[in-house]
């Protein structure tokens, strides 16, 4: 008796090939038979016809641990209704282990408040256990932080490690991946991690190589100074040959859109030259950024504390506003859209806050900074739709939420506003690549699919066929529809028809059925 099949549907398996009208076994969470059924038994069959039927959606950069969803939603329903099935987190340099002092963890304050929150594990190998107990609606993938190995290690000091600490690093690093860790990320850009030796990164990296695992990268700069910031990342790639990817590729402020295609060649130039690198993409042009990283580098040096302090003295003060103005960014249209602290100030522009303060807008942000302990996060539309047409065709890219996963019914519980990628992306995506007619569809599932899965190392996830798990999408393309907005995010898409997770149903006729099917993968 097989567990479930489905008839008569598109087949598109996740390689890029092209869609086949055929049948789909599945039995003991496995895909068991592909091709045209003539008698069987089955537990569950679903009639496809006129549907496309791909394997689930693997999202390469999530942010659900970050953000805590991961323990307050276990559940994901948002990432289960937009057919993602796989989500790979510990992203931007943050993972909630290991914690070699309590201090690691304030690497995820700057998404999510700390405050009541309940952290019983150290190891890697004690978060996993942990997340499993949960009630996990999807698949769960982590990558282990350099800054919170870092932050673990010498707090909010400003310096580069002792080699002591280097060796400290490497030991909790090996242990991580031993325990299933599936690579590192680095967020570059942030303050724990901004004074990092090249001699340190090195060493991360090649331990990396030696286990043939990925580095995901938040590069140093994503605006005017991303050039270096490209070689930077790309030197470390061709020094140690790790397998590297780039978290959220983008271009940010209208006045570096210039150096776009120099950007690109960079990188194309590399990926020539035999470097094996990658980059996930979301497919919008309004980035959701931590307020802080628009200040002078400086001002944040030693995290959250000192930025507070030099905030509320008038010298430093003067000093970083003075930066702020120098700069030159339009920063007006920013707009607040997620914070604890200030919620009277969420779906407001900073021009908004500004007037009502009687302040400039750089002015406003450093009031804003100061009465939330910089725990805020904003909208900024700030990145061309060109470019992001490029991106997310390049042969390069993998198409990722960098988003997290929340629950169906939130909007009557929060003020807060999410960025709709956390409900919408892979249907912003398909319907794009649809309506734009910028790739096929067989191109863009691949994107989402098979690319990711091979970039991550998931050997039994992400292709249609014979022993790989049964994580599948069935969906009506016509009708496929983002419906997520910045002003109401809280929407799941229309067309996905039925999402499956190990063979089970998680989402049955477009409606979720509370099943909690997911699971930790470990790598080996
Ligand atoms: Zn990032």
């Amino acid at each position: 008796m097989l567990d479930l099949v489905i008839k008569n549907g598109t087949i598109v398996d996740g390689t890029g090939s092209q869609g086949v009208l055929t049948d789909l076994a599945v039995k003991n969470g496995e895909i068991v038979e592909l091709g045209k059924l003539r008698s069987y038994e089955a537990r569950v069959t679903i009639n496809a016809q006129g549907l496309y039927v791909c394997p689930g959606f693997i999202d390469i950069q999530n942010h659900s641990d970050s953000y805590w969803t991961l323990f307050d939603y276990p559940k994901q329903d948002s990432m289960i209704a937009q057919g993602i099935t796989t989500i790979t987190v510990g992203q931007c340099g943050a993972s909630l282990a290991p914690l070699p002092s309590i201090d690691a963890i304030k690497s995820v304050q700057k998404w999510h408040s700390l405050s009541g929150v309940n952290i019983n594990w150290q190891h890697f190998e004690e978060l996993l256990v942990q997340i499993e107990r949960q009630e996990l609606g999807v698949n769960v993938a982590s990558l282990v932080g350099h800054s919170t190995l870092r932050r673990g290690l010498i707090g909010d000091t400003v310096r580069a490690l002792t080699s002591q600490e280097v060796k400290m690093l490497e030991k909790l690093t090996t242990q991580s991946l031993r325990s299933g860790a599936w690579g590192m990320s680095m967020g570059l850009a942030y303050a724990h991690e901004y004074n990092s030796s090249i001699s340190e990164l090195d060493s991360a990296a090649t331990l990396l190589k030696e286990r043939d695992r990925l580095l995901s990268v938040h590069l140093r700069s994503e605006g005017a100074h991303i050039l270096d910031a490209l070689d930077e990342v790309l030197h470390l790639a061709e020094a140690t040959r790790v397998r590297m990817k780039i978290s959220h590729f983008k271009l940010q402020g209208a006045n570096n859109w210039p150096l776009f295609p120099e950007l690109l060649s960079r990188l194309e130039q590399a990926y020539q030259k035999g470097l094996a690198v990658s980059f996930d993409v979301y497919p919008y042009t309004t980035s959701w950024t931590v307020l802080y990283t628009y200040l002078p580098k400086w001002a944040y040096e030693g995290g959250r504390e000192q930025l507070i302090k030099r905030l509320s003295e008038p010298y430093h003060r003067n000093r970083i506003l003075q930066a702020l103005l120098e700069s030159r960014k339009d920063l007006s249209s920013v707009k607040i859209a997620t914070t604890t602290e200030a919620p009277h100030l969420i779906g407001r522009t900073l021009l908004d806050i500004a007037a009502d303060q009687g302040v400039s807008p750089e002015e406003a942000i450093l009031n804003i900074l100061l009465s939330t302990e910089s725990e805020v996060v904003v909208f900024d539309n700030n990145t061309s739709e060109e470019h992001l047409h490029a991106l997310l065709t390049h042969p390069l890219s993998m198409i990722a939420s960098n988003g997290a996963g929340f629950p169906a019914n939130i909007s009557q519980h929060t003020r807060n506003l999410v960025h709709p990628r956390c409900f919408g992306s892979t249907a912003q995506f398909l319907s794009l690549a649809r309506n734009k007619k910028i790739l096929t569809l067989e191109q863009a599932i691949h994107k989402v699919t098979g690319r990711p899965a091979e970039i991550l190392g998931l050997a039994d996830r992400g292709l249609l066929k014979s022993r790989m798990k049964a994580d599948l999408v069935i969906f009506d393309y016509e009708s496929l529809r983002d419906l997520a907005t910045f002003e109401n995010p809280y929407q799941s898409p229309l067309g996905i028809r039925w999402v499956i997770i190990g063979g089970k149903l998680a989402l049955a006729e477009g409606e979720l059925t509370g099943g909690a099917f997911g699971r930790v993968l470990r790598a080996e």
